[in-house]
């Protein structure tokens, strides 16, 4: 099958509902409930937009295997400008919710891709498990699936290790090896977007076990429909309200989920790790991976930095508040916030290398930095968004309101210098469900965590970096004499 429309994602859905369960019941059609239907909806129309004429050749390219069109973020670059290509493709889907789905397919796309790319490395296990990999990639590029994951094990007592708990199927671990595959028993926390095809166990790209660990050293996909795995939903955030009156949460809840397993059978083609520590621990960064991801993060992040610089301007227009020079350093910041984003997503493409894998793989330090600085400014994009609207930001009638008795006042003393009130309430929603409705609340922990706890992320960040040359270069300045032809030459860049 091609890259698939949004209608097929919603017929998937349909004929294979994940199993879900949200606010004290199981959902039957992810595609009709109330709790899941609209962030389906958005979905759907990401693969809509793998149709669209005029982004056909953006969003598409020909699959080497069966030659039919298939979804660019499947893509196996060998060149600096295939990532360039397939960053107007992250683009396109980042911007379609502002950057507010955090994780659309493209994110686990290029996970897969880069770890079937390294399938000599899974094969260090086991000659097998390569090819899995290999296969399950091209699987669910020609079928155009839908993934989800989990990486993390439930935040029971994190004092202790998943075997000292005093139920060492707390964490998703290992029960028994079959001639049919593996038999799996406990929780991830956690899976956001629950409502895919399918779900990839990974091994954490920060968190490192110890060697007594085996049982828990998994790497696997099932569907996200297989009897015994079960998504216990978090309360959600799409509370039926319109469009209009919750312009985010309305469309993009994508739902956070804890994942169950409750002695699910693996079949082997589906397996790509099991019981292997180290190479679990090196999975995501050996595979380059991680730098993938990154990548695709960094897109998205630009698309939603855009959003804010887009917004607080359209705000500072609107009530006449340009002139004053804290609302122009105001607006500045974000500026400041999104140029650095940009130039980060350059100088990882600029700096890209062919890994051992033969795989085109962007700079990791600069994405690397990314992702460390993206969650400590995201809170002062949302700190700023909140400044520059102080209470515009919550006197904002609903539709209905603005549709009721008090209309004519709602038209007379919430219009703004250069639009009717529709129109300003109508902005002002949409910076509410950014900074501080439950979704945009929700936003902001997200960013927080998302790609990992931000405390072990900037020390990996630490570990992984070449200080020496630095340091060699002070070393260096220390010693040097006044007599210019004693100074020893700099070292290079
Ligand atoms: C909205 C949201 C969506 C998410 N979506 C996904 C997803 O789709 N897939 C997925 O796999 N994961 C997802 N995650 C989970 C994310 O990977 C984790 O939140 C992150 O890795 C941190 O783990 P934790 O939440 O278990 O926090 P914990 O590890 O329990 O940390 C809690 C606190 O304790 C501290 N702490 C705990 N252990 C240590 C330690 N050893 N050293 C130092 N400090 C420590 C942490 O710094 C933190 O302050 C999501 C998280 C959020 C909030």
């Amino acid at each position: 099958m091609p890259a698939r429309t949004g209608t097929q994602f919603l017929e998937g859905l349909q004929r294979n509902p994940p199993n879900i369960y949200v606010d004290g019941a199981k959902v039957d059609d992810p595609t009709t409930h109330a709790a899941t239907a609209n962030a389906a909806r958005s979905i759907a129309h990401l693969y809509d937009l793998q149709h669209r004429p005029d982004l056909v050749e953006v969003m598409t390219y020909v699959s080497p295997s069966s030659g039919e069109r298939v979804g660019l973020s499947f893509l196996e670059p060998s060149s600096r400008e295939d990532l360039r290509r397939r960053a107007r493709m992250h683009k396109v889907w980042a911007d379609a919710s502002l950057g507010f789905i955090g994780r659309s397919p493209d994110y686990l796309n290029v996970n897969l891709m880069a770890a079937a790319r390294a399938a000599p490395y899974f094969d260090l296990q086991d000659g097998r498990y390569g090819e899995h990999m290999r296969r399950y990639y091209e699987f669910v590029r020609e079928n155009d699936l839908c993934l989800t994951h989990a990486l993390t094990n439930p935040q029971v007592n994190r004092g202790v290790r998943a075997d000292q708990l005093i139920d060492p199927y707390i964490a998703l671990g290992l029960v028994k090896e079959t001639a049919e595959g593996i038999i799996v028993r406990g929780a991830r926390m956690m899976a956001t977007l629950p409502i895919a095809d399918e779900i990839l166990i990974f091994p954490s790209t920060v968190l490192k076990e110890q060697e007594e660990m085996t049982r828990y050293a998994l790497a696997f996909a099932v569907p996200c429909s297989t009897p015994g795995v079960s998504f216990q939903c978090r309360e959600p955030l799409d509370v039926g309200r319109s469009h209009e009156d919750h312009p985010l949460g309305s469309r993009f809840d994508e739902m956070d989920a804890m994942v169950y397993f409750d002695d699910v059978l693996v079949p082997w083609e589906r397996v790509f790790i099991v019981n292997d520590v180290k190479l679990a621990n090196r999975a995501y960064a050996s595979t380059g991976a991680v730098y993938h991801m990154a990548h695709q993060v960094v897109n998205v992040k630009i698309a939603k930095a855009e959003a804010f610089l887009g917004v607080a301007q359209a705000i500072v227009d609107m009530i006449g508040s340009e002139q004053f020079q804290h609302v122009q350093q105001k607006v500045a910041e974000l500026i400041v916030t999104l140029e650095v984003m940009r130039a980060l997503k350059t100088q990882s493409e600029e700096t890209a290398a062919v890994d051992a894998y033969g795989t085109m793989t962007p700079g990791k330090d600069a994405l690397n930095a990314a992702r460390n600085l993206f969650p400590q400014l995201y809170p002062r994009m949302v700190e700023v968004l909140q400044l520059l609207s102080a209470s515009g930001l919550i006197m904002i009638p609903t539709e209905a309101d603005r549709k009721g008795p008090m209309a004519d006042a709602i038209q007379r003393y919430l219009s703004a210098r250069n639009a009717d009130a529709d129109t300003r309430v109508r902005l002002f929603r949409l910076a509410w469900d950014m900074t501080i409705s439950s979704f945009g609340g929700r936003q902001n922990l997200y960013e927080k965590f998302f790609f990992g706890d931000p405390v072990r992320t900037q020390c990996a960040l630490y570990q992984g970096y070449d200080t020496a040359p630095y340091v060699e270069r002070v070393r260096r300045f220390l010693e040097r004499s006044d007599d210019p032809a004693a100074t020893p030459a700099a070292p290079a860049d």
